[in-house]
């Protein structure tokens, strides 16, 4: 993390107050800088030493660490389903991920900042986030909800009272929004997402092949050759696992059409939310979502097929966003335009909810 930034001198000399847009994602945090862009993409993930409780690393350095040092070295993800479940932790990664922006000079502000959360979450969940940011260094605390900069991070018009539907499909949840003025009319969450999918492929690759995969293997394979609808090219792919009877390495060649198998259900589980979720939302909106489609963001929905299904089973018009893994920061880094116009702390709830009752 540290020695990644070593390159950059550009902005050595110049004093600048730092706003930052923060997507503190289960699996990645993105962060994006004014006026620089996205300058942190860093997986999620702290290594501790077991024994001393120390932090020894942050982000992709301390997922590399894994596996490839003693027993006592531990790796955890500080964030479930976007709430911070380790404070610590949550307080450490960011407080690192914040020194490597600003150089530690003495003079360097402190930064303000939008973080994105799911829309779902409490006001106690949101002070955990607050308290976190604010620990590890942000002068200022400001929270957009996640499927708002999802939507804006994608491009769309979130000013006008005309409906869209965003579809964001994470590592531990899949959130589904219907936005209109700004605002989250309707919203649901299931914990059908990237994770589930790689538990699922893991699974199956033991019961059928009796063969036992990592969950880095797992996630390998729904990468290069999974998919939720069927491939006419139907490639393979070979790993390497361990034979489930007498733990001995083995070969094993799985194809795309039977992966796609495993993971259609789960990405019909999904089609059904979206249903369930326009089945609720206004016949109005519903009207201008077969209009603007259905968007898809977030890392998880770049598996392939997904657009496709959508289409299919809602009969609305279905695509995945221009760098659909990236567009939660980018609505973050958005929002940093009229940062001084927002209002720090949780977001209001009572204002949510007149909103989306005057929406509906
Ligand atoms: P979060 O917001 O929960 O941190 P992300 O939006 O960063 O999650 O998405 C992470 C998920 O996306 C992981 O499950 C990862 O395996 C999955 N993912 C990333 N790229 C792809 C891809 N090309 N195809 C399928 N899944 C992908
Ligand atoms: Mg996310």
């Amino acid at each position: 993390l540290l020695t990644k930034r070593k390159g950059t001198n550009t902005m050595d000399f110049q004093f600048f107050t730092q706003d930052l847009g923060i997507d503190l994602g289960t699996a990645n945090v993105l962060i994006y800088a004014d006026g620089q862009g996205v300058v942190i993409r860093e997986p999620s993930v702290v290594a501790v030493d077991k024994n001393s409780g120390k932090i020894l690393q942050v982000g992709a350095a301390a997922r590399n660490m894994l596996g490839r040092t003693p027993g006592n070295v531990v790796a955890m993800r500080p964030l479930k389903d976007g709430v911070v479940c380790d404070h610590e932790l949550t307080v450490k990664m960011l407080q690192t991920m914040f020194r490597s922006i600003t150089k530690s000079t003495i003079f360097s502000p402190k930064p303000r900042v939008v973080i994105s959360v799911p829309s779902g979450i409490t006001e106690v969940e949101e002070r955990t986030v607050i308290n976190a940011a604010a620990e590890a260094g942000a002068r200022r605390v400001y929270l957009i909800e996640e499927p708002l900069a999802a939507a804006l991070g994608a491009g769309l018009d979130l000013n006008s009272p005309t409906g869209h539907m965003v579809v964001d499909i994470g590592a531990g949840t899949t959130d589904i929004a219907v936005l209109s003025m700004n605002g989250v009319a309707t919203s649901s969450s299931l914990k059908v997402a990237g994770d589930a999918f790689d538990e699922a492929i893991a699974r199956y690759v033991r019961r059928k092949h009796g063969v036992i995969i990592g969950q880095t293997t797992a996630e390998d394979v729904k990468i290069q050759i999974g998919s939720v609808y069927p491939r006419n090219d139907d490639p393979t792919m070979v790993i390497k696992g361990r034979d489930s009877k007498n733990g001995i390495p083995r070969e094993l060649m799985l194809s795309s059409s039977e992966i796609c198998e495993v993971l259609n259900r789960m990405g019909r589980q999904i089609a059904d939310e979206v249903i369930s979720v326009l089945e609720d939302t206004s016949p109005e909106l519903v009207g201008d979502i077969a209009h603007t489609g259905i968007v898809l963001t977030g890392g998880g929905s770049q598996i392939y097929g997904m657009d496709m299904l959508l289409t299919e089973r809602t009969g609305v018009r279905c695509t995945l966003a221009d760098d659909a893994a990236s567009c939660v920061v980018y609505g973050c880094g958005k929002s940093l335009a009229w940062i001084n116009t927002m209002t720090e702390g949780p977001i209001n709830v009572a204002k949510k909810r007149l909103l989306s009752s005057r929406v509906r």
